[in-house]
């Protein structure tokens, strides 16, 4: 490592991202290219000499660009937003450049302490109960995702109640959820060893605004509890994927207490809206919750990844995740001293992330979070007002954040010809390049996903994105 080279390089590799940024804009959202188009582009093995860097720049122009998806436009409605900042950039960049690998305190001390110190102000902040912050026998810890934060958590809950009714009864666990949770639950389940019948996904349906029914819970799982078997796991969601929808918290996590389950709650998108007070009372309930899980990485600018989770109880995820091999033996721990963060976590190696979140945290404060938050929201109500203006369309579910679900309505109430219109009407916006917006499908009806999140989206951007499906629709069904 050069450190001169390195000044030169950095130099020229920050110009081309903020010259990607100047241009983003202009740039086709979602990439036109075809499967395989990379392959015939690039040679079939590395090279045997080095390269200039230069032109590794001009290859990322011209072949690589093209085929990137940009998850940054002002123009990208899809998912759920996945937030970079320059502050997060430069978190990054710390990160990437002292590149240290902080699995244990010693291999550390700054990256352990800062991740608890970090997790403890975001926990703050969300306005989360003490037992979750470090100063007890909880804490925060950042995951890579979300999938691998209900993962931990489930495991450590699988071994918790493992260890009350002995190992035989693995294939007697049941885990709960409504159909409308994340499927990295159904991963998490699989890797753990839960049977594939044995995880209970309830309906929720449009009389709930797909949320979980603590009734339908309830009932289930007393019937289960009758039949032998041994109910463990909930999960609930605060902003669901398809719709934002809101499982009610605080029965819910009655119910789990009285029947000795774990109580996991994922707000992995809307968990960031919660900074601010008159959206904090959706987390209501989050104090009968074992772990809360929310994604900094998609709508708190901090860039990808960073997905915080917070226990209450940290032995129960040391208990079913710490190995304690000689070669990572040291004083600190042994003498119980720190945090490793190995232990609550799946791989051994981890990044220094706190470091991209704190620099987040102190280059905004908490009242430039929450007007970033506010805006998004605000132009979402602008987008559902467009839709509601226009009676070729409905919107489908309350809008509750920054995603609007919504559709066009079918002719003659015939729901298969709405559906296929409603997917012809995606792929004709998708495929200007001018929008990126995806769909999801809710009680058998297929509805675009208008989701409001990329840091440099302003009405503008919105209402060119409207005009888009205007144009597209009329060009489907014609003029109202
Ligand atoms: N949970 C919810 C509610 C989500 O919406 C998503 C992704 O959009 C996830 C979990 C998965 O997030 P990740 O990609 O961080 O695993």
């Amino acid at each position: 490592m050069d450190a001169e080279q390195l000044r030169e390089c950095g130099h020229k590799m920050v110009d081309f991202i903020a010259d990607y940024y100047k241009t983003i804009e202009t740039i086709p959202v979602l990439s036109q290219v075809e499967p395989g188009y990379l392959h015939k582009l690039l040679p079939d093995s590395a090279p045997t000499q080095p390269e200039s860097f230069q032109s590794v720049l001009d290859d990322v122009k011209a072949k690589i660009l093209p085929g990137v998806t940009h998850w940054q436009s002002p123009n990208y409605f899809a998912y759920y937003p996945s937030n970079s900042s320059i502050a997060g950039f430069l978190g990054e960049m710390l990160s990437a450049g002292v590149n240290i690998v902080g699995f244990s305190w010693i291999t550390s001390p700054a990256a352990t302490e800062l991740e608890m110190i970090v997790l403890d102000w975001l926990g703050k902040m969300l306005k989360l109960p003490e037992d979750f912050l470090s100063s007890g026998q909880g804490g925060g810890v950042i995951q890579g995702t979300a999938c691998e934060a209900v993962l931990v958590v489930l495991l450590a809950a699988r071994d918790k109640v493992l260890g009350r009714v002995g190992k035989k009864s693995l294939e007697k666990l049941v885990v709960y959820a409504s159909d409308q949770t994340h499927s990295s639950l159904q991963k998490a389940c699989q890797i753990a060893g839960i049977h594939p019948q044995n995880f209970r996904v309830l309906k929720a349906d449009s009389s709930t605004n797909y949320a979980l029914s603590p009734d339908l819970l309830s009932e289930t799982i007393s019937h289960d509890v009758d039949m032998g078997w041994i109910p463990f796991f909930l999960c609930a969601t605060v902003g669901t994927t398809s719709s934002t929808a809101i499982d009610p918290l605080l029965p819910l996590g009655k119910i789990a207490k009285k029947n000795g389950i774990w109580f996991h709650v994922d707000a992995a998108y809307a968990g960031s809206a919660c900074i601010c007070p008159e959206y904090r009372h959706y987390l209501d309930g989050v104090e009968e919750a074992d772990s809360f899980n929310m994604n900094a990485h998609k709508w708190l600018l901090t860039n990808f990844d960073c997905s915080a989770l917070w226990v209450k109880d940290r032995n129960a995820l040391i208990q079913s995740l710490s190995t304690n091999p000689e070669y990572l033996k040291n004083k600190a721990s042994q003498a119980n001293m720190v945090v490793d963060y190995k232990d609550w976590q799946i791989p051994l190696g981890r990044r220094f992330r706190s470091l991209k979140l704190w620099m987040v945290l102190r280059l905004y404060g908490l009242e430039n979070l929450q007007c970033y938050i506010r805006n998004h929201i605000n132009l979402a109500k602008y987008f559902e007002g467009l839709v509601a203006g226009d009676s070729r369309f409905e919107v489908v579910s309350p809008r509750i954040f920054s995603l609007v679900c919504f559709r066009l309505l079918p002719p003659d109430d015939n729901e298969d010809v709405g559906n296929k219109l409603n997917h012809d009407l995606l792929d004709a916006v998708n495929s200007t390049g001018r929008a990126f917006i995806s769909h999801t499908v809710l009680s058998g009806k297929y509805i675009l996903r208008f989701a409001i999140g990329a840091p440099l989206t302003e009405e503008r951007h919105v209402a060119a994105a409207w005009k888009i499906l205007q144009d597209e629709a009329s060009a489907l069904i014609g003029v109202p």
